[in-house]
């Protein structure tokens, strides 16, 4: 590759920006700008190339001495990043709750970085302040509904916030916890609170052995490295036992009591509003009560699930998160949104104050500067993507979308169901399913005696295992998968698919599709053979 002078008059002529149509970065905008187009448009996941090839492409420690030309440096770009990266807009990518974008976010995303505002203060954001604030305002309005007189109110009061933007689903869980956190073991008397006495004064001033956090065992991972970060501690991340997917109330209050009883403190209930393996919905209405039964906060994790609520249809799925204390909801999920876009949102606006942070030369007193109430420090105007989404969009638009993937992903249950050889194993309670193949001679094997029954599911494992991984590496199309435990088979965990249905494109036929690839593949292994042959004994 051709090195481009070491000078400043090179380097200023990076930083200005295009002259005319035909100057050479313009044109180098335009050639990224249709690779990138034709990238998406193919209908395949990935390249057939192995990581070990790619990394042989990334393995020089060393710093780069010279400058490069922009346009050199852009076909490289091309040939080795771009050509081997997974094209999540594909509508066979079913595999996670990453999908395609509307493309208008790639021109927004120009203005984003090219206005490269700082959300920290006003003095770098200016107008993306109050975007901000009315962003998580519309956001709170969709979770809590509070009348005008109450937006109005603290929508731009500066000694109050309705929540947090944040970079995603585990920050805003972080932030809603640390915010939970600070209020419980907050000033009191002459205790000045554990954000400046730090916890062991705190559980001293209290009272308290330890204090924890509960929900489910689906709860996402990131409760367990906020727990870490709080200085709770791991072991006192209570995960109840769940296997029909949900944190059932009377299990919650039982956990909980026992807890405290043994001289501990529950911080907060976290009920989950779609489970990233299975899409289930905690009963946040119950689990409201067992919260204010036992004294502590009330979060709800509802980092993919949170999109639901623009559905009359479907909204009540999420009944009774207006009750929650704070609300995660991930914009970059089934929002369409770029990714680098999560939310706390505070039921109680006053309750973000339990971490605000003041700084003599930045984050003044009374000033209205985001940066005082949030983890993140310098942040770019990533609310932009979702306050113009919501415009774009509307609600009725994401209405539409919602709706359409919950169907999708009945219909596609319904088409796992009448297939023989498949096995649906956790319906959809939103657009996520999961399912195995599972040949029809085995149909009833869960009523098998357990010895024979249990080695046939290890087989049946691997197999989902090994067709997965087949799947994904022919590169056609994505399914993910995971290990769950199913009523079913309670104290064993299952290996099965597990399948988002997210993007608008995705139709019935790229479905059946996957469901012929899966099989097909199956057919080509020993293990297929092998279970096919089983015959299960006739149950008495
Ligand atoms: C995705 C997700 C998270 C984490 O969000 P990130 O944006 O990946 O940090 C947390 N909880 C649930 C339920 C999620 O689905």
């Amino acid at each position: 590759m051709s090195k481009a002078e070491v000078s400043l008059d090179h380097l200023f002529r990076v930083f200005t920006k295009p002259e005319h149509t035909d100057s050479t970065l313009a044109k180098i905008e335009r050639h990224l700008s249709d690779n990138i187009s034709d990238f998406l448009s193919q209908h395949v996941v990935t390249k057939k190339t192995s990581l070990e090839e790619i990394e042989k492409d990334f393995f020089s420690a060393a710093v780069p001495d010279s400058p490069e030309f922009v346009s050199e440096h852009a076909e490289a770009l091309l040939d080795k990043l771009v050509a081997h990266s997974v094209n999540t807009y594909a509508p066979t990518f079913i595999g996670h709750m990453t999908s395609a974008l509307p493309y208008f976010h790639l021109s927004l995303a120009k203005l984003l970085v090219g206005l490269n505002q700082n959300l920290v203060k006003i003095e770098t954001s200016k107008a993306f302040t109050p975007l901000e604030r009315q962003t998580l305002g519309m956001m709170h309005n969709l979770i809590y509904q509070q009348n005008d007189a109450f937006y109005e109110e603290y929508l731009h009061n500066a000694n109050h916030s309705l929540g947090a933007f944040c970079s995603g689903g585990t920050i805003a869980n972080i932030t809603a916890l640390w915010v939970a956190r600070n209020q419980l073991l907050g000033p009191d008397g002459k205790f000045p609170g554990v954000a400046k006495a730090g916890l062991a004064a705190a559980y001293r001033h209290y009272g308290y052995e330890n204090i924890g956090i509960m929900s489910s065992n689906r709860g996402h991972y990131s409760l367990s490295k906020t727990v870490d970060i709080l200085g709770i501690g791991r072991d006192n991340m209570l995960t109840v036992h769940s296997p029909s997917q949900q944190l059932e109330a009377e299990k919650a209050l039982a956990v909980g009591k026992a807890y405290q009883e043994q001289g501990n403190k529950l911080l907060a209930i976290v009920g989950v509003a779609g489970t990233t393996e299975t899409g289930h919905v905690d009963p946040l209405d119950e689990l409201a009560d067992v919260a204010k039964e036992l004294g502590c906060w009330f979060h709800v994790d509802a980092a993919w699930g949170g999109a639901t609520l623009f559905s009359e249809a479907y909204r009540s799925k999420l009944a009774g998160i207006e009750k929650a204390d704070s609300v995660t909801i991930d914009a970059h999920k089934q929002m369409y949104v770029p990714m680098g876009a999560g939310m706390a949102l505070f039921k109680d606006p006053r309750h973000s104050n339990a971490v605000r942070h003041h700084a003599q030369y930045i984050l003044r007193q009374g000033s209205k500067d985001l940066g005082a109430t949030t983890l993140e420090g310098s942040r770019n105007g990533m609310a932009m993507m979702v306050y113009s989404s919501l415009h774009i969009f509307g609600r009725r638009g994401y209405e539409l979308l919602i709706d359409k993937s919950i169907e999708q992903a009945k219909t596609f249950a319904a088409m796992i169901d009448a297939h023989p050889d498949f096995e649906l194993m956790t319906a959809p309670i939103l657009s996520l399913l999961t399912y195995r193949l599972r040949p029809s001679a085995l149909a009833k094997l869960e009523d098998m005696p357990c010895d024979e029954a249990s080695s046939i599911k290890k087989k049946l494992d691997s197999l989902t295992v090994r067709v997965q991984k087949q799947q994904r590496e022919a590169g056609r199309s994505f399914v993910s998968r995971t290990r769950i435990e199913i009523a079913k088979y309670q104290g064993e965990t299952t290996t099965v698919f597990r399948v988002v249905l997210a993007n608008p494109l995705t139709t019935e036929s790229h479905l059946s599709a996957i469901l012929d690839e899966q099989l097909e593949i199956a057919k080509t292994m020993k293990l297929w053979s092998e279970l096919t042959a089983i015959v299960l004994p006739k149950i008495a």
